[in-house]
């Protein structure tokens, strides 16, 4: 009789520890579970072809203003004359991405050494001018899927976009179609890495920005950055 008690209130603490394991690993495991489906959509605001004076502090002033960092994919060329630009890109936390020295097709897509030559010389550009060694890329033109493997093996991670505000394809759109075209075209992604411009004839996307921002965070969307 003693000998059925203590067996039965063994059996009773291992169906409690067996009960307690279990809500206690839910418990842990809902912690992570939540966070992951409070995980919002990811929006990765990339700007190509730039520094430019004008549009791209328009820009940075707006995101500074919003409180979101960004991704400039910088064209090396252009940063003479702009430097504080550029620097200011750094300093206020963006990251700087490798878009070519030049933005001439011909000579980089010349051959493979031309394409390496030339995305070294735009990241010898930015280091030198702003202090950080750029470890994205961005294909000017886009496309040239087949080339990806020679920028990883520099080191670079290799950005496409999947969405866009249409600034270069439609000449002198105004703010509010860039600002419909970024959010048609991002309908449905996740990450939608948006593409934009901040070169100079660019101020329609400047003045479109604040919108294209207050949309996405509107849907609780999160911003990212390469
Ligand atoms: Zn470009």
């Amino acid at each position: 009789m003693r000998k059925t008690f203590f067996t039965a209130a063994i059996a009773i603490f291992a169906v409690v520890l067996m009960l307690l394991a279990h809500f206690g690993a839910r418990l842990t495991m809902t912690a992570p579970t939540f966070s992951f489906a409070a995980q919002a959509r990811e929006v990765y605001l990339t700007f190509d072809d730039g520094p430019s004076e004008v549009v791209t502090n328009r820009i940075l002033d707006t995101l500074q203003k919003e409180q979101v960092k960004a991704t400039f994919f910088v064209v090396g060329d252009r940063v003479w004359g702009r430097e504080n630009t550029l620097r200011r890109i750094a300093a206020e936390g963006h990251t700087l991405g490798v878009h070519s020295q030049t933005h001439r097709y011909g000579e980089i897509y010349a051959g493979d050494d031309a394409l390496l030559r030339d995305a070294a010389a735009c990241a010898a550009t930015i280091s030198r001018v702003a202090g950080v060694t750029p470890r994205v890329y961005r294909f000017p033109g886009g496309g040239h899927f087949e080339k990806r493997a020679l920028l990883e093996r520099e080191g670079y991670r290799v950005v496409w976009w999947n969405a866009v505000c249409g600034d270069e394809e439609t000449r002198n759109a105004s703010a509010q179609t860039l600002f419909q075209t970024a959010v048609d075209t991002a309908q449905n992604k996740d990450p939608v890495v948006l593409l934009l411009h901040d070169s100079a004839p660019h101020a329609a996307t400047a003045e479109a920005l604040p919108a294209i921002i207050a949309h996405f965070k509107a849907e609780g969307c999160v911003f990212c950055q390469f």
